[in-house]
């Protein structure tokens, strides 16, 4: 789903983890001291996407109905605090099949997706395999095949390694998809039959990098078949479209997120390029360099689709410890994308 609407919208938001009141009679000890003021932008939308939402519930939900462990392999999303607090609960991450001994416990991949190697692979080992994989992933998992069985060779516009990425190529034979990384890539690209050929994107680029990339290939190879504009999912649309819209507003950015979420490096990416003197990638509070956020006077705030929003008020307290801080949200999308849980664990699944 795009953006539905254009107009920047300005909610003040009440700021939470206030000062403990002062006792009666008694003066804040922080009143004495002035705070330099703040104001904060609030990206919105930021943070969790359907696709992530659903991934995390299906973790706990396999907890709560198979009990621990449950063995998910690969981050279920890109986010330190997200697994930390799913390992807590009893769920085990391993990055290859062959870490997990023989089990009846469930088997989850991850919302990044998986080559189709990896199903066939716990098929064999009698896995209770659940795939978390996003549905928008998938699509562009079957939009690869049926290019591929069209007799049509595929360029997959992406970042070499991301697990995305490997799960994508993973659906065809080797060599039936040829990697695009930058516009030099694309140049040099020289494919067997211009007259056969197809392309298809990771969901999480940056959407002007991609748009370029695709132009160019569309421009050279006018037969190439894709989709309408790229597959850039709703969600990293409108986190780099709502980042758009602030940075020019502020004197630094920061971007709630891991540095393997590739979502969370392209909003960091747009926000620099659309003028923030500083835009830094932040995992928590404590990762906050105040030699840099020390002395401004105006800050954006977006979060990746995997970071979850408590760290985002993390941020805002530990700002507001420095500073008399305002937050004002600015909006430049509604989102109500859901998707329901994998087949095995909706709640008729077992009748
Ligand atoms: Fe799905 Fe997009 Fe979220 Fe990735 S960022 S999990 S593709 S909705």
């Amino acid at each position: 789903m795009r953006a539905r609407q254009s107009e920047v919208r300005c909610i003040p938001v009440a700021l939470t983890g206030a000062a403990v009141p002062p006792k009666p009679g008694r003066p804040d000890p922080e009143s004495l001291v002035s705070k330099p003021p703040l104001k904060v932008l609030l990206c919105s939308p930021r943070g969790f996407c359907a696709g992530v939402v659903r991934a995390i519930d299906a973790v706990e939900q396999a907890l709560k109905l198979y009990g621990p462990p449950v063995y998910v392999r690969h981050e279920i999303v890109h986010n330190r605090f997200v697994v930390d607090g799913l390992k807590a609960k009893g769920a085990i991450f391993v990055e290859e099949l062959d870490e997990i001994p023989d089990t009846d416990a469930p088997v989850i991949f991850s919302a990044h997706g998986v080559p189709k190697s990896v199903p066939v692979e716990a098929q064999a080992r009698n896995f209770l395999a659940i795939d978390a994989t996003c549905p928008l992933v998938t699509k562009v998992h079957r939009e690869a095949e049926i290019h591929h069985k069209r007799g049509r060779e595929v360029v997959l516009v992406g970042h070499a390694r991301h697990p995305e990425v490997v799960g994508t190529m993973g659906q065809l034979p080797p060599g039936a998809v040829t990697l695009v990384e930058t516009l030099d890539d694309a140049r040099a690209f020289v494919p067997r039959d211009e007259t056969a050929l197809a392309f298809v994107t990771q969901t999480t680029l940056s959407v002007d990098d991609t748009r370029e990339i695709v132009d160019y290939l569309r421009a050279r190879f006018p037969a190439i078949v894709g989709p309408h504009k790229e597959d850039i999912c709703y969600a990293t649309t409108n986190r780099q479209e709502a980042v758009k819209r602030v940075a020019p507003h502020v004197e630094a950015m920061i971007v709630v997120g891991a540095p393997n979420s590739s979502n969370s490096q392209r909003l960091r990416e747009v926000a620099e390029r659309e003028g923030c003197r500083i835009a830094e990638l932040v995992q928590r509070a404590a990762d906050i360099d105040w030699a840099r956020f020390g002395a401004i006077s105006s800050l954006g705030i977006s979060a990746g689709a995997s970071a979850p929003e408590v760290l985002v008020e993390e941020i805002i307290e530990a700002f507001a410890a420095r500073y008399d801080v305002s937050v004002e949200t600015v909006s430049t999308a509604d989102e109500s994308v859901f998707f329901p849980l994998p087949r095995q664990l909706r709640p008729d699944a077992a009748a």
